[in-house]
């Protein structure tokens, strides 16, 4: 399959690896659009949210949870953070492999553009 997290996932294609488990993988995004920005990357190819089926909610519950560990470990937590799932098209979404975006570091605005 020619996607690009799952060729991360694999070594494949390199990035900066933050943390990874038996569920999934933390990389540093390589467009930041914060002071920290990673991606938690589930070892499982999903294409989307959407595309997420019952059976898979132990799995979504785990991309949160380690999402809010790593903030807590980088020291955003109570500062607070950002947490993000782009879905398809008009949710902005342009890598077709399910991931939660984790922002810190600044101040976010809602509703975001
Ligand atoms: P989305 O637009 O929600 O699908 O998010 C995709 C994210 O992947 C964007 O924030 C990109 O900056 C990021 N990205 C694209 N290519 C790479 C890469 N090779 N390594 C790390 N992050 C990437
Ligand atoms: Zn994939």
């Amino acid at each position: 399959m020619d996607c690009l997290f799952c060729k991360i996932i694999a070594g494949e294609i390199p990035a900066e690896r933050l943390y990874e488990d038996e569920d999934c993988v933390i990389i540093r995004d390589i467009e930041p659009q914060a002071p920290t920005h990673v991606l938690v990357l589930p070892r499982k190819h999903i294409d989307s949210l959407d595309k997420a089926a019952p059976a898979d909610d132990r799995l979504l519950g785990k991309l949160l949870l380690a999402a809010a560990d790593l903030a807590r470990r980088e020291g955003s937590a109570d500062a607070g953070y950002r947490v993000v799932v782009n879905t398809n098209a008009d949710g902005g979404q342009t890598v077709f492999h399910l991931h939660v975006h984790l922002l810190s570091g600044r101040p976010f605005i809602f509703p975001p553009g």
